[in-house]
């Protein structure tokens, strides 16, 4: 079996997520880039029973190979891996906060200077599109045109990273802004930050750090 050591990775971290209370259940899924076209998790499979045989490799041409059938989103996955070569993962969630604000509809704006690891002033929502669809997966590009994460509509969200890493990192920061916005919600109207001062911080992130950036750029 190829990549064994990746499909291990991508199991541990489906399970970190629902340890971590941000995913839940089989809810979500999690692809990574390889040679031949990238690997994602299988459909409806719990986590602590998966293996690394479960992961389903498919190619650019959505032809896959393995046991399982792949998570019945291969399509955004595929479409992002095929019109966004810089990323290398793509993570699928629906955690609460974020979830909670994709019910409303409503976009999380710059509440706080964190929102410019997602790439922009906003991490943006998308129309509310049937599951598993072609119209989901071009929803979702739309979104992630100029950013790395999006909330999905009455279903969750997505995020993206040049490795699966970084990919899990930004789908905890952005879980934590959608928490943090929630909360300040409650009590009253909370301070938006303006676009000028979200590139700033942009910038500083560039040199964030001890040398490896955590940040790949969107634009
Ligand atoms: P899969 O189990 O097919 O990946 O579906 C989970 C999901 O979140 C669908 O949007
Ligand atoms: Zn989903």
């Amino acid at each position: 079996m190829t990549y064994e050591n990746l499909r291990q990775d991508m199991i541990d971290t489906c399970i970190f997520m629902n340890d971590k209370g941000i995913n839940q259940g089989t809810a979500g899924n999690i692809s990574v880039r390889v040679d031949e076209g990238f690997l994602i998790t299988p459909s409806g499979v719990p986590y602590a029973e998966m293996v690394p045989a479960d992961i389903v490799l498919m190619d650019i041409e959505a032809n896959s190979s393995g046991a399982r059938k792949p998570s019945t989103e291969w399509r955004f996955h595929r479409d992002i891996m095929q019109k966004k070569p810089e990323v290398g993962a793509v993570i699928h969630l629906h955690s609460m906060f974020c979830t909670s604000l994709s019910m409303l509809r409503r976009e999380i704006p710059a509440v706080h200077y964190m929102i410019a690891a997602a790439g922009g002033p906003t991490v943006p929502c998308t129309p509310y599109v049937t599951w598993g669809t072609q119209e989901l997966a071009d929803a979702i590009i739309g979104a992630l045109q100029n950013r790395l994460a999006c909330l999905l509509a009455n279903h969750g969200m997505v995020c993206v990273g040049p490795n699966l890493k970084k990919a899990a990192w930004l789908a905890v920061e952005v879980e934590t802004l959608a928490a943090q916005y929630w909360r300040a919600l409650q009590i009253g109207e909370p301070h938006v930050l303006p676009d000028d001062e979200i590139a700033r911080v942009m910038e500083k992130f560039s040199s964030y750090g001890q040398g490896e950036t955590k940040h790949v750029s969107c634009c």
